[in-house]
This record gives C-alpha cells, structure tokens and sequence, in this order.
C-alpha cells in the first residue's frame, strides 16, 4: 500500500512537476542529472532524455562555475538546507542564458535522495537590471567625470552636495565640505563679492565670475563658475579650474613682453648693424625699387664728400661714372633674376678726388637681393672692398716674381753657355795639340788633356800621384836652356799661381824631362783662374813642344852666323838682285871677282846680264825660269865676263828671296883654282892614257903575233910539246883578253877626258838609227856567244837620225855590256828600238839586280860604281861607261835615263832626235 500511496503521490507530485513552469531536475553530490522535468526543454532547449547523465557542472559559465559550485558543495552536508544561486548556462542554441537557481538537500530523503534544483531563465530580468545599473551608472559618470566642479549650497550658501571634481578641486574631503559655508572657499578679501553674488542669484540671476579659490593647503586656485537657482530652490555652483587659461594669459603676457623685448633689443641690433655697416671697413649701400634709389649708404661710401647728397636719389643719377661702367646693367639684372653678383678684383674707374680724373681701382664686389615679407625683391644690397693695394702689391710681387723668373732664367742659361763653354773648351782641350793642365789653389793638377800627358809621356793610366807637385818637380827636372837647375818656384804652375801671366814676351822655354826621361824643351803660357771677388782658384797653363824650333832656331842662328861669317869672309860672293838684273846688295869679294867696284855694280846702270859671256845667255834665262818656279837653283858651274874681258870660272848657286820682287840671292865661287887644276889633270889623264895606250896597242900586236906564230908552228908535235903549245896558247889567250880590257878602260880614261876637256868631237852625219843598233847587237852577241840577246825593231826598216854613227854605237855597247856584265848568264838581254813622235828610242832590257831610286840617280856620275859584293863584274870596271853615254847621247841632244827597281831587272835607254826627210830608203 505504502508503494501504491508513494505512487500516487508521486504521480502527483510529477504531475505538480510537469507542469510547473520552472524546470526542475535532481542531481547526485556529483551534479549528475538523474531526472530533469520536461519543461527543462523550454529553460535549457534540451529534452530532459539529452539531459539526464550529464553533469549539470559541464553546462555552466566557466565564470560563475566556482561560485555554483562552492554554494552546491556548502548544502550537501546540510540536509533539507536550501540555496539560490544565479549562474549563466549555455542553452541548446549556444547562447548564453541567465537562470536562477534553488538547490534543495534532499538526499538524505529517501523518497528524492538527490539534491533538487528548480530553475528558471532570469535573462530578461538579469537584462533589465543590467540596463538600469547602466544608466545609473552612466549618470555617476556625468556627474564625476564631468571636468566641473559642482558644488550646490542652499540658500544660505551652506554646501549640501558637491561632487568628486569638487572636492579635488579645493582638495577637501566631501565629508569635510558638507559642513563648510561655499565662502571658506574664497579668499578674505573676496567674501564680500561672494555674499552679493548669492543674492544675485536668489534674484534668479545666472551669474558667471572668475574668483582665486583657496584651497585645503591654502594655495590659490583660478576658477571660472557659473552659477543659477535650482528648481528645489538650492543654488548649483559650477567651478571649472581656469589655471591653464591663466597660464595661456600669463604666457601672452610674458610673451608680449618678451616681444616688446625682443623688438628693442631688434632695434638695438639694427643700430649696431647699422653702426656696423657704417663702420664696416667696405662700401656698403641699400638700394631700394627698381630705380635703385640709394636709401642707405655707409661711412666708407660717404666719406667722399661729394656721395653725401646723393643719398635718396636713383643710383643712376648718383653715380652716373658707374651707369657707364656697366654697374647699373648688372643692378637691373639682379633686381629681375634675383641672382646675386659677385665680382673679384673687378677693375673700376673711381673719380675718388672728385677733380674728374678717373683712378684706377679694384673691387671685390657683392650684390644681392633685398627681399620683403613677402619674399619678392625691393631692394639691392651692394658691397664693395677696395683691393687696389693688394691687386696692386700682387702685381708688383708677380712682377718681381716675373723679373726673378727671368734672372732664374738668364742664370739658367748663364749655366747651360757655362756648362756647354765648359764641355767645348773641355773638348778644345782635348783635341789641342799643345798640352794643357789645369791646377787648383795649391798647384794640383785636376785636369790634363792627352796632349800634355803624351808629350810628356804619361801613360794613358798613369797613376796620378806622378802629377802630385814634388814628385812632378822631381821628374821634371826643370832647367833654364843653358841647363842650369831651377827652384821649385819656376814651375809654370806656380808662376801664375802668384797671379803671373804667361802670355806674349813673358811665356818661358824650359828644359826639363819627359816622365821617361827624355829631354824636352817647353814653352809655357798660362793665366791664373780667379773667382768672382778676384781670388786666385788655380790655374791653366797651355805647354807646348818648342825643341825643334828651338832647335831650328838654334841651327838658323848658327847658320846665320856661319853664313854672315861666310858672307864677311869674302870667300865666297854674294849678290842679292832681281830677275831683271838690277843689283841691290853685293859684297867685296863679287866686286874682286869680275874686276867692277862695289859701286859701279850697286850702280843703277849696271846689269847682271853684263857679266853673262853670250854663249850662257841662254842658260842664265834658264836658271832665272828655275829660281821662279822652284825658288832655288842649284849650284851650277858657268862662266862670268870679267871687266877687262876675259871669263872667270864660277860655281853658282841662288835662292830666292822675295817672290813678289822678283829678288834672289846669288853666291858666287870663284872656280878657276880648280878648273886649272882639273885641266891639268886632264891633261895628265890624257898624257897618262895616251902613253898607255901606245905600249897596249903594241903589246896586243905582239900576242896576236905570238899566237899567229903558234897556229903557224909544224905539227904534229910531241904530246909534251903539245901539251905545252896548248898551256902557251890559253895563256897567250887570256893575255889578250886582259889586254883588250886594259885597253878598254884607257880607252874611257881617254874619252872622259876628252869629255870633261870639251875634247868630245863628233862627225854628225845622216845614219840609219836601225843599221847602227843591228850592227852594235851583233857585234856583242859575237862576244858572248853564249848569251841570248833579243833585238826587237820597228817596221821601218829607217829611222833616220843625224848622229856619230860610232859614238852611238859605243853609247849602246856600253848599255849591252852592262846587262850581260850584270845579268845571270841565262838570262835573255832585250834590245828594243822603237820609233816615238819626234825621236827613236833604244833601250836595254835585263833580268839583273836591278837599282834602287837613288842608284839610277848616281850610276851616271863619273866613277860611280853600285857598291855590292858580287856587283862588280870579271873586268873590274872604272865606273865610267854610263858617264860616257850620257856625255854622247846628250851631245846628239838626246836623253837617257833608266827604270829600275831592285830585284826587277833594269832597262837603261837613250832617244836620238829623228832627222826625217835626211836619208832615203
Ligand atoms: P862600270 O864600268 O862599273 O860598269 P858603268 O858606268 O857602266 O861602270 O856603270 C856604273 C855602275 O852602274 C856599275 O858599276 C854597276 O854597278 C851599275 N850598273 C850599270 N849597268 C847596270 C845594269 N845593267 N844592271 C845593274 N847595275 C848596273
């Protein structure tokens, strides 16, 4: 029964539930829904199946989640103690919904045994009230925020409200305020202002006033209030803290005054500036407008008297020198352009002294722009340094730099011609021929050219301590020309170290010794070598070689003296005259000779020609033709007219002294000693030839006899007899042979004799040259037989000549007996006749020994033999045969002569004039 009862009412009671509008739902300790009513849908949106199983807990706001569940906790130890809480729940729809709460213990009930939570949605509510507590909330905040102090007293002026700003703003706590009087908030000395205010405003009167109020720590306070009656009859008071529109105020102030400051200390400025730019040490003027009105000009500007009144006129016609100048075009275009000018050291025509003559000067200029407020120009500013000085100074100093370039310069080149003098006299010195030295201060040689080391033979690396002055001094061996010592102070270097110069009259000669020890003779010239103030530096001294002229010299003295003694001796005779005959200077012993006195010859009248025999005319215009053309004439043996007519026998010889005079000196020897001498012997030879020649002729008779005799002798002989007729024979034979050359060699003793006796006489007749030389040849070749001689002839088969067809013929024998007398025996001999323009030639060609130059001069000289061993042939010979030809060949006007060279063989040869026309075929 008690089951069907609980049933019951437990139907009821679900019936109750179900139909309840709050939902209800029992959870276990935990929060478990064990059963949810089904108007949990409508409150939570789930169906109480989705419901039951969950954890009520998992549903909850995270927020409100701790606060729940602590009240949840607090009851369960409490049975049948009950709770409401408020939580947030998130529905079904995912919003989160407000719902209250009332949780009932009812666990230990053994009909629930759950804790019974009965809800509902409070959201709406919960909304509501929050909107309210917004407005509210929103009221405070006007009423606080409101940057305003508010401050409401009744009509008494005792504060009865006052608000947070308030209280800040007088720094009174609101409890303090609420029992003070609004005038504890004034200063004393305002009270009584503030009483009136509050009947103005009980009169309805909305007041606004600025009042200082005094703060809790009595400091003051701006404020700035307006004030009415309220509605409720108490008066509203709003104060607002105007400190910082006081500040702002006292900032203009102190603002205005520093302005007011600053605008004097300007002023001040300006007038410094303006003292400034009077003083300035520059032009400085202030133009203004497009004219260019000058509205300030400085000191510097006006100092020249005349610029004080053109201060405020147009700088056109204030400075009217400078319009022309150019200034103002420059002036108008920086007005237009705004582009500032300067110029440095421009040159400008200044009327300074206002006389109207122009100066030259020099600016640095500066224009600019003068701008307004607005940033448009209005205005030039000019300024102008004067730098004539310093352009002026700088010219002098580029100048002076000019004029020290150009000394720079002029010593530079001073230096190269130095130099390059230098490098020229250093070659002229070394290709000099005389010696040069250059010493320093103390006579040490510094500089020798090759000439002065070769000529005194120093060895191209001669170690130079051989130049030191002492070992110098000692090879030199310097000494006077006599070859007396000389000190030390001799030396030529040393001379002109003493500042003596070696030039003209005063160079010495010095003998001294070469570095080898020759002797040497040396002429010194030589010059100190001085420095700009006149010291002596060292020296040069130029030596040269004059042994040989000193030597000539020395011989031409001697000569000379030889000669005047000579001259004075009157040995010899000496004559100057000219070609023409006229004589200028003779001495006694020409007036002894030809028998005239000195004067008669000196005498104009006389001529030299009239002491020429006629016969040497000839050979005297001969001689003069020589003494012109090679300016000697060597001595030659002639014949002069004495005064009393007979001939002297002279040997002369001249020289010529003065070519363009035409003037010679002639010496004389009178010769006729020895020409009587010589005939004599002549005559002797002669007598002596004659007389052998006679026993010769008579001696060869004799053996010719003897042999005859011997050819003639019966034979046959006994071997003995034989024997000796054969020795007899040979000897009989060489008799003959020695004899034949015996008198051979008389024969030429005779014919120089008759030669040098003018004994040569010849029967000149028309001969055939061809004939002459054929038979001349064959004779020779019939004397040697075993010699080969060649005749070679011309095609003529005449060459006529007028000649002494013997003679000749012993000129050519005695040619052929010398090529075979010199020749090898196996050589051929060359006889050539050849037939020439106006002459025939013979000559003789051998293959002997040959002659050197001056042998072919003297093998013609009488006696002259080539001494040489193996020269001299079998016969001996006297030196004579060529002498002979020669005397013949010459007397047929002919020549001879000989080309030879040792070792080559020579050809002797004589010509013969042709007679053509003189003999026929
Ligand atoms: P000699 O009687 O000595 O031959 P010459 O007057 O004929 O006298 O000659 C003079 C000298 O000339 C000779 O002694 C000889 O030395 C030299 N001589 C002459 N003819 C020749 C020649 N054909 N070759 C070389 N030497 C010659």
């Amino acid at each position: 029964m008690s089951l069907e009862i609980s049933l019951q009412s437990d139907q009821r009671f679900r019936a109750l539930i179900e139909h309840s509008s709050d939902a209800i739902s029992l959870l276990t300790p935990e929060g478990t829904v064990t059963y949810a009513s089904p108007s949990t849908r409508r409150v939570t949106g789930y169906s109480a199946e989705e419901l039951v199983g969950r954890n009520g807990f998992t549903l909850l706001h995270p927020e409100d989640l701790e606060d729940v569940r602590q009240q949840f906790t607090g009851i369960l130890d409490q049975p049948g103690h009950s709770i409401t809480v408020e939580g947030r729940f998130r529905h079904a729809d995912g919003t989160w919904r407000w719902v209250e709460a009332t949780l009932t213990n009812l666990l230990a009930d053994p009909a629930v045994g759950a804790v019974v939570c009965n809800y509902r949605d409070i959201t709406q509510r919960k909304q509501g009230q929050e909107r309210l507590l917004q407005s509210e909330e929103r009221y405070r905040m006007l009423v606080e925020q409101a940057a305003v102090g508010m401050f409401v007293t009744d009509l008494q002026g005792h504060l009865v409200e006052v608000n947070e700003v308030g209280c800040q703003l007088c720094g009174y706590a609101r409890e303090a305020l609420l029992i003070m009087h609004i005038q504890d908030l004034i200063p004393e000395e305002d009270r009584a202002d503030v009483r009136v205010e509050i009947e103005r405003l009980r009169a309805g009167e909305t007041t606004r006033s600025q009042w200082y109020m005094k703060r809790k720590d009595g400091s003051l306070l701006p404020v700035g209030t307006t004030a009415n009656q309220l509605s409720t009859g108490n008066l509203l008071v709003i104060a607002r803290d105007i400190s910082d529109r006081i500040q702002a105020e006292q900032a203009r102030q102190q603002l205005l005054a520093y302005e007011r400051a600053a605008r004097a200390e300007a002023e001040a400025t300006r007038a410094r500036l303006y003292e400034f730019l009077h003083q300035a040490p520059m032009r400085i003027m202030a133009l203004r407008g497009p004219e260019h009105r000058v509205e300030f000009a400085n000191t510097q500007v006006l100092q020249i008297e005349r610029y004080a009144d053109r201060v405020g006129k147009p700088f056109r016609e204030g400075w009217p020198e400078f319009v022309e100048q150019g200034i103002l075009a420059i002036l108008d275009e920086i007005y237009i352009t705004g582009t500032p000018f300067t110029g440095t050291e421009v040159p400008l025509k200044v009327d300074r002294k206002g006389d109207g003559v122009p100066e030259e000067a020099y600016f640095n200029l500066v224009y600019q722009p003068l701008r307004n407020a607005q940033g448009d120009i209005d205005g030039l500013l000019l300024s102008a340094i004067e730098v004539t000085e310093q352009v002026q100074a700088r010219r002098r100093v580029e100048e002076l730099n000019r004029q020290l370039e150009a000394e720079k310069d002029a010593l530079r080149q001073a230096e190269q011609e130095a130099q390059a003098r230098a490098s020229e006299l250093t070659a002229i010195f070394e290709a000099m021929t005389e010696g040069v030295i250059v010493c320093d201060a103390r006579g040490e040689i510094r500089y020798t050219n090759p000439a002065y080391r070769s000529l005194l033979a120093l060895d191209e690396d001669a170690d130079s301590s051989v130049l030191q002055i002492d070992r110098r001094f000692e090879w030199l061996a310097l000494r006077d020309l006599e070859g007396r010592p000389l000190p030390k102070e001799q030396l030529a270097t040393l001379r002109v170290l003493r500042g003596e110069r070696l030039s003209g009259i005063h160079t010495v000669d010095h003998l001294c010794h070469t570095y080898k020890g020759e002797d040497l003779i040396l002429n010194a010239n030589g010059a100190p070598i001085r420095d700009a103030t006149g010291q002596i530096v060292g020296g040069v001294v130029v030596f040269r070689d004059v042994t040989e002229r000193r030597r000539l010299g020395q011989q031409l003295h001697s000569s000379e003296r030889k000669f005047r003694s000579l001259v004075e001796s009157n040995i010899l005779g000496v004559v100057v005259a000219d070609v023409e005959g006229r004589i200028y200077e003779v001495n006694e012993r020409v007036a002894q000779m030809v028998g005239y006195s000195k004067d008669e010859l000196l005498s104009r009248t006389f001529n030299w020609q009239q002491l020429v025999p006629p016969d040497a005319h000839e050979a005297q215009a001969q001689m003069t033709k020589t003494l012109l053309s090679t300016g000697v004439v060597p001595p030659q043996e002639g014949e002069y007219l004495r005064k009393d007519g007979s001939r002297l026998p002279v040997l002369a010889a001249a020289t010529l002294l003065d070519q363009e005079r035409r003037l010679g000196l002639g010496v004389i020897l009178d010769i006729s000693d020895r020409k009587a001498a010589e005939r004599r012997k002549q005559e002797f030879l002669s007598m002596v030839s004659h007389e052998l020649r006679t026993p010769l002729t008579s001696i060869m008779g004799f053996i010719d006899l003897a042999l005859l005799c011997s050819d003639l002798f019966p034979r046959p002989l006994s071997p003995e007899a034989e024997k000796l007729m054969g020795k007899m024979e040979t000897g009989l034979k060489r008799a003959m042979r020695q004899v034949e050359i015996e008198t051979r060699l008389v024969e030429e003793l005779l014919e120089v004799t008759r030669l040098e006796m003018h004994k040569f006489e010849l029967s000149l007749q028309p001969e055939n040259l061809v004939t002459i030389v054929q038979e001349t040849v064959a004779n020779q070749q019939q004397a040697a037989r075993t010699r080969q001689i060649e005749l070679v002839l011309p095609p003529d088969e005449v060459v006529p000549v007028l000649a002494d067809a013997g003679r000749v013929g012993q000129a050519l024998t005695n040619y052929l007996v010398n090529a075979l007398k010199y020749a090898p025996l196996d050589q051929v001999v060359l006889v050539h006749l050849v037939v020439e323009a106006s002459s025939a030639r013979v000559s003789v060609r051998d293959q002997g020994p040959g002659l050197t130059a001056e042998q072919q001069q003297r093998v013609w000289e009488r006696f002259y033999q080539v001494a040489a061993p193996g020269r001299q042939g079998p016969d001996g010979g006297l030196g004579l045969g060529l002498a002979i030809a020669r005397a013949i060949v010459e007397q047929h006007q002919g020549q001879v002569g000989v080309e030879s060279a040792p070792g080559q063989g020579s050809t002797f040869w004589f010509t013969l004039p042709l007679a053509a026309g003189l003999i026929q075929a």
